[in-house]
């Protein structure tokens, strides 16, 4: 056998598993439809980023120095036809004990993934740029690849990075647990400075279930704006015979930060695609691990993809280095990487929806309550992670319980909405 481990998939999970892997000095072929660059989205990252990226040989000082990221100190939230607010990390949290980290970054996705990969390839990672077409499985064992041109591909250990692809749950038939609707995302760039050092929300607390445009700063120069909506108004629109680049227009322009901006670019270049948040049902077996959106999809309002891949990569290969020249993962280890992917997946996905995504606790207590709540439960869970980073089964444990806290914040939450929208309501009926 050539290779120790073989990845599908060269998007951040894929990459940075095979810079991890070759690190320790395993031999590992990565494969992807597409050579590079990549054109990719996902460019608002989360507060515990910095330090996974180092983790990966990513500087994000030099990122910041060759004008391919901007800093990311806060959220600012411009609701329409109010005052705009701003959510940041307070300082204090960045003295010991805690120690967390209170600025992060925007990238431009394109040239982080082509860094990486050029970090990967430098340190001996092999690439093949073939489509993935079959999986040969034995029970719950991968034995093999095949790709699109008939080359057949063996390892000890098989990683799905695929993203949205899910080549390896596909091809065992596993399940996911799909959340929120299906929703559409239209996106372009602008040639402008940054508005704000943070990502910008522009949302109006109208929508049953949110549509919110962003507006981030790849670099000191370029600024990408998206717009996410149900996928129902999109077909309504489409139906109605109004192109993509009519519906973004329209969106845009009920805010004044885009006018200016649409006015001096009279045709946009638009990418577009559709998403339905999941986590699959079961995330690694005897000899195989999916990591990224391969294994979990987090919405994209929670910021949290590029570092989840990061960070399975991470839990996958520490799984593959423990289990020392064996094939075969041990059962606990199998254990402490679903709870991990999985919780992650769920909980992320499950409290955006229920705080953000859905308007009871939006149109009860306020879009900037609903944020805040929501941000606490994220902003803290991803901290405490990146600071603790447990693995073991003690830690395991002890987040066990502060994700079932988390559980108990947004319900009690939910229900003080709920009264206060039935209470409302009762007013409104008697008056
Ligand atoms: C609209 C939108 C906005 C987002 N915004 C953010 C954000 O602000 N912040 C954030 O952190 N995350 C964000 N995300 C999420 C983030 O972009 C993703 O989580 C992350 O890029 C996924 O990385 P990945 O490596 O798992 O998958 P991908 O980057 O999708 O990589 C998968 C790779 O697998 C390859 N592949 C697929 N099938 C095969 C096959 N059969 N054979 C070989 N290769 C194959 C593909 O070509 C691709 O290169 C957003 C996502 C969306 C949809």
């Amino acid at each position: 056998m050539d290779h120790d481990v073989a990845i599908i998939g060269a998007g951040i999970a894929g990459l940075a598993a095979s810079v991890l892997l070759r690190n320790a000095g395993l031999r590992v072929v990565c494969l992807d439809s597409l050579p590079y660059p990549h054109s990719k989205v996902g460019e608002s990252l989360d507060w515990s980023s910095p330090g996974l990226l180092r983790r990966v040989g990513i500087d994000p000082d030099a990122l910041l120095a060759d004008g391919i990221a901007t800093f990311k100190k806060k959220i600012v939230v411009c609701e329409l036809g109010k005052e705009e607010w701003r959510a940041a990390p307070p300082p204090v949290i960045r003295r010991s004990p805690l120690r967390f980290e209170t600025v992060t970054l925007h990238v431009d996705r394109a040239a982080l993934d082509a860094r990486l990969y050029e970090h990967a390839r430098a340190l001996g990672a092999e690439f093949i740029w073939e489509r993935v077409t079959d999986v040969r499985t034995v029970n719950d064992r991968v034995t093999g690849y095949s790709t699109a041109a008939g080359r057949r591909v063996e390892a000890r250990w098989y990683l799905d990075a695929s993203g949205t692809a899910r080549v390896l749950s596909r091809a065992m038939g596993i399940p996911t647990v799909a959340y929120g609707r299906q929703r559409v995302c239209l996106w372009t760039y602008f040639d402008t400075p940054p508005l704000h050092d943070g990502t910008a929300f522009f949302v109006e607390n109208r929508d049953e279930y949110l549509s919110w445009v962003w507006d981030i700063p790849i670099s000191p120069a370029r600024t990408s704006v998206g717009f996410v909506v149900a996928a129902e108004v999109v077909r309504e629109h489409r139906r109605a015979g109004h192109s993509l680049e009519t519906i973004l227009r329209e969106e845009l322009s009920r805010h004044e930060r885009f006018r200016d901006l649409l006015a001096a670019k009279p045709v946009l270049e638009i990418e577009s695609t559709s998403f339905q948040p999941y986590v699959a049902d079961k995330v690694c077996g005897d000899n195989w691990f999916m990591i990224g959106e391969a294994a979990s999809m987090p919405d994209p309002l929670t910021g949290n993809g590029v570092t989840s891949g990061i960070r399975h990569a991470r839990h996958a290969t520490d799984a593959i280095l423990v289990a020392h020249g064996r094939d075969t993962i041990s059962a606990t280890r199998a254990r402490t990487y679903t709870q991990h992917v999985v919780r992650l997946g769920h909980s992320f996905n499950a409290h955006i929806e229920n705080t953000l995504y859905r308007h009871p606790i939006r149109w009860g207590l306020g879009l900037q309550a609903a944020t805040y709540i929501y941000t606490f439960f994220a902003f803290f869970m991803n901290a405490l992670h990146a600071r603790f980073d447990p693995r073991g089964r003690v830690g395991m444990r002890v987040f066990s319980l502060l994700f079932l806290g988390a559980r108990g914040w947004i319900a009690g939450w939910t229900l003080v909405a709920r009264t206060a929208l039935w209470y409302r309501g009762r007013l409104h009926s008697e008056g």
